[in-house]
Parts: C-alpha cells; sequence; structure tokens
C-alpha cells in the first residue's frame, strides 16, 4: 500500500459485517479494506488490495464507466449503486454500494460500504411467491377478489372475478367505477353506506349482500366482504381487499320462499299473515299520526254452489278473478289480501269509515260487473269497520267488520254494511 494516507477509522471498521473499502478516485484502485471486503467474496487481502474495484464488479465495464461513475460519486453525499459482486467461487453477490468521499492528509477517497443483499433479495423474492400463492389460493376459492388502493385510486379484479361477471382478462379498467356503476340502483345506497361505515371506522368488516350486472346486463346477488388493510401515518385508510362470493341461487331460492311465506299461492295476493302484519304495522302508524284507516271484510256469496255446480277448478278461476279485480281497486298504499277460503280483506290506511264504505261500495259494484268470460256471475258481501270508531285494536276492527259482513248476509247478501260503532251495538244496513 505504498501511498495509503494514515487511515484512523481502520480499527472501527474492521469487524463490521459490510465490506468497506477505501478507494483512489482516478485509478478506482482499492488502497484499503477490512475484512468482509475480501472475505464475503472468497479472496485473500492481497487478491483486494492494490486491485482495481472494477475486478469486483460484474456490472462495470471499465475505466471509461468508472470516470463517469466517480463523477456522479462526487456530485452527490452518498452514492447508492446496487450491482453484482464476483465470489472467487465463481457465483455472484447482490450489493448494495453506498459510497462518499472523504478527505484524508489533504487527498480526496472514496469510502464505500458494500452489503450483500443476496439473503434480502432471495426473502423478498420468496415473499413475493407466497403472496402470489396466496392470492392464487383465495382466488381460486372464492369467486373472486379485489384490492382497492384507495390512496392511488385503482382497484383490481382478480381473473376469477372477471370470470364470474362474463369478462375477459383484459377487460373491467381497474377503477372504482368499474364496480360502483354496475350495482344495482336500488341497491348502491346501501352498499355505499356499509362501505363508508367501515372505512370511517364505524364497522370492523365491510360487508354486503347486493345485486351486481354482468357483462350481459344480467344482474347476479353477490356477497362481498372486505377490510382496510393498510392505513397511512393519520389512520386514513389508503388500502382494503375483500372477496365475492356468487350467492345468485341460494339468494333467488330464498326470495322465492319469502315470495311464498307471504303470498296466497292461488291469487297471487298477500296471504293471512302478511295481511295481518300489515294491518298491525298500519294501526299503530294511523293511531300514531291520529289518521283514520278503514277495513272491509269481503266474501263471495253462495260460493259453495258455484264449486258445486260448475267444478273446483271453476270456483278457482272465479277467485282469482275477484283477487284481480279488488287488486285493480285498490291505491298504493292499500293491500287487499286472502284471509281464507273465498274471504279477502282490504286494509285502507288514511280513510275514514264513510270513505271505507264508498270504497267496499265500488267493490260490490265492480264484482258484480264483472264480464262473464264463461265464468258464473258472482256477488259479494262486505262488512266494513273503521279506526277510530271500531279500534283500536287490529283484532276488534277484524271482529267488527266480521260482525257486519255476517249481517250484510243475513240481509240478503250482495251488499254492504258498516260495522257498529261501541255507542250503537249493531251494524247499520247501508244501501
Ligand atoms: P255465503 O254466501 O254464506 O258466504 O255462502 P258460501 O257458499 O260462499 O260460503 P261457505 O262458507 O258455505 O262456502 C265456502 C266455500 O268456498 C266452501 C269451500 O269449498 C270453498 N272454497 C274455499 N277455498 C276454496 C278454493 O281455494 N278453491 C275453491 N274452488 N273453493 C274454495
Ligand atoms: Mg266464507
Ligand atoms: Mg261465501
Amino acid at each position: 500500500m505504498p501511498d495509503l494516507p494514515e487511515f484512523p477509522l481502520a480499527p472501527l471498521f474492521e469487524h463490521l459485517a459490510d465490506a468497506v473499502y477505501l478507494i483512489d478516485p482516478e485509478d478506482s484502485r482499492i488502497v484499503w479494506g477490512n475484512r468482509a471486503a475480501w472475505a464475503m467474496l472468497g479472496l485473500s487481502p492481497r487478491e483486494v488490495i492494490d486491485h482495481s474495484v472494477l475486478s469486483l464488479q460484474m456490472d462495470v465495464t471499465g475505466l471509461p464507466q468508472w470516470q463517469d461513475i466517480a463523477q456522479a460519486i462526487r456530485a452527490s453525499e452518498c452514492f447508492t449503486f446496487v450491482g453484482r459482486h464476483r465470489h472467487a467461487a465463481g457465483h455472484e453477490v447482490p450489493v448494495e454500494v453506498n459510497t462518499t468521499q472523504v478527505e484524508l492528509n489533504g487527498k480526496h477517497w472514496f469510502l464505500s460500504v458494500a452489503r450483500d443483499v443476496g439473503r434480502r433479495l432471495a426473502l423478498e423474492r420468496e415473499l413475493r411467491q407466497r403472496e402470489h400463492q396466496l392470492w392464487f389460493a383465495l382466488n381460486e376459492a372464492t369467486d373472486g377478489l379485489w384490492d382497492w388502493d384507495i390512496a392511488a385510486g385503482t382497484l383490481f379484479f382478480s381473473p376469477q372475478l372477471k370470470r364470474m361477471l362474463g369478462y375477459g382478462p383484459d377487460e373491467m379498467h381497474p377503477v372504482l367505477s368499474t364496480w360502483s356503476d354496475n350495482i344495482h340502483p336500488d341497491d348502491a345506497p346501501r352498499v355505499m353506506a356499509e362501505l363508508q361505515a367501515h372505512l370511517n371506522g364505524q364497522r370492523a368488516r365491510y360487508e354486503a349482500e347486493y345485486r351486481l350486472r354482468n357483462r350481459n346486463g344480467v344482474y347476479l346477488w353477490v356477497h362481498d366482504v372486505g377490510r382496510v388493510c393498510d392505513r397511512d401515518e393519520r389512520g386514513q385508510p389508503t388500502r382494503a381487499v375483500g372477496m365475492v362470493q356468487d350467492v345468485t341461487e341460494r339468494k333467488e331460492l330464498q326470495l322465492q320462499l319469502e315470495r311464498i311465506a307471504v303470498h296466497d299461492f292461488l291469487t297471487g295476493l298477500a296471504n293471512r299473515r302478511e295481511g295481518m302484519a300489515y294491518l298491525e304495522a298500519q294501526v299503530a302508524l294511523c293511531r300514531r299520526l291520529g289518521l283514520p284507516l278503514a277495513l272491509c271484510f269481503i266474501d263471495i256469496d253462495h260460493f259453495k254452489s258455484i264449486n258445486d255446480s260448475h267444478g273446483h277448478a271453476v270456483g278457482d278461476e272465479v277467485l282469482r278473478c275477484v283477487a284481480h279485480t279488488l287488486r285493480a281497486l285498490v291505491r298504493r298504499e292499500d293491500l287487499v289480501c286472502r284471509w281464507g277460503g273465498e274471504e279477502f280483506v282490504l286494509i285502507a290506511p288514511g280513510i275514514d269509515a264513510q270513505q271505507g264504505l264508498q270504497l267496499a261500495e265500488k267493490v260490490c259494484a265492480a264484482v258484480q260487473a264483472l264480464p262473464a268470460d264463461g265464468l258464473p256471475a258472482v256477488t259479494v258481501s262486505i262488512g266494513v269497520a273503521a279506526l277510530p270508531a271500531h279500534g283500536p285494536e287490529p283484532a276488534l276492527l277484524i271482529e267488527q267488520a266480521d260482525r257486519a259482513l255476517y249481517q250484510a248476509k243475513r240481509s240478503g247478501r250482495n251488499r254492504v254494511l258498516l260495522g257498529a260503532s261501541a255507542s250503537q251495538g249493531s251494524a247499520e244496513p247501508q244501501g
């Protein structure tokens, strides 16, 4: 080491795990190195000291390139270079080299610290591969995954998710609107509120069941679950991931069961259970708001004889026809249910006893005027009860209307009677 300066820091560097070199900037010669400087490369001190640093490098080809590098080192406070050193055994050692300029005894030198990053790179590779495998396994196990980089505004859709929606691997632009624009408009506000509640931290996770449009414009029912997995230093969410399951079959079955549970199979009207639930809810609401409510108990006259003379099938057709007439007569807020057999109950919130009577008269007239269409002519008798006179309980309203109906039957059928109010004690004949 002919012109090696006094290097007072040498003992400090000697036992570092990173390789430390002192280099002459002019000719790239290594003038000093610590133990790791040669041990890391399987060399002896003699094979390193006084040799050009270029002999260690696989990525720097000659002195002209070294001159450029030297210039860059001089211009920067700490020059970082990621490259490959050559090991004596033949393999390469990936290194990250940080070089600074130091002044010793009036001359400039380069002090390079080279770190073997082979292990770190291998770990990173392994991690990436694991993440890839995990992602792949999850993707196959579910109907699709999404990965939303909130900060960057990108939303990655997994191939499986694209397949579920009928798209090819290169379709579906990776932005939030690709997803949100295809949510059924009736479901979108609820889904967005769920997502927002999770992003705000009000809910531990995001979960929603909604209709999502596929490539053919058909809506699938999906179950979507996700979670924020990264936040910035202020706690704002920056990334969220989730998975989507196609639950169309299960959901349609569920909806069908719900329809069956609340609808009458023959007429398609609400069934008695649904009618009763509606009556209870509307009675409570009207009482709270101080509004009236009318209830009509409708029964087909001599229906048994229709069955007897024309057969059950014709009887069924008559029931469907009367149901259709009733439905056509009521307002949106009214509900007609099939109470049982040939009996129907009409619930009309917001109208009083007199208006209820008029409505019942209209029903009576409409049924009587039904075109024959090959069906026997029928009439109905109707008992009417109303809030507040015949309340306040739903069961009391039903009872009063039923009594009025009984009276209507007794007084000749094809007519309408208003239930007796508490003070009058008996049904009042009308018309
Ligand atoms: P009223 O004028 O006093 O009401 O006499 P009605 O014959 O209508 O009354 P009743 O209660 O004696 O008979 C009702 C009939 O309705 C008996 C039953 O067989 C028939 N019925 C009940 N449900 C159905 C149904 O779903 N389809 C058919 N076709 N008939 C039904
Ligand atoms: Mg009956
Ligand atoms: Mg009857």
